[in-house]
């Protein structure tokens, strides 16, 4: 048994710590917006501070459905 155990032991699992995902600061993000004048660099899109569309969301609720809230996550 003591065997057993010790060779399970070698070939255990060992779950990878989570790193924490790391974002820059809201103010960070937002002098990165307003330098790329609310557009997105790749396609030209416009594009909203998260923060704002949370808000928005909020304010609205009745006709803006906020997808974050639906899958807990945080993210364009
Ligand atoms: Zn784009």
């Amino acid at each position: 048994m003591a065997a057993a155990r010790a060779t399970l032991e070698d070939i255990r699992f060992q779950p990878q710590a989570k790193v924490a995902e790391r974002w820059p600061s809201l103010l960070v993000i937002a002098g990165i917006y307003a330098r790329d004048k609310y557009q997105c660099r790749y396609c030209g899109e416009k594009v909203i501070l998260t923060p704002v569309m949370r808000l928005v969301a909020r304010l609205f609720s009745d006709v803006f459905l906020d997808r974050s809230r639906l899958s807990g996550q945080w993210g364009p």
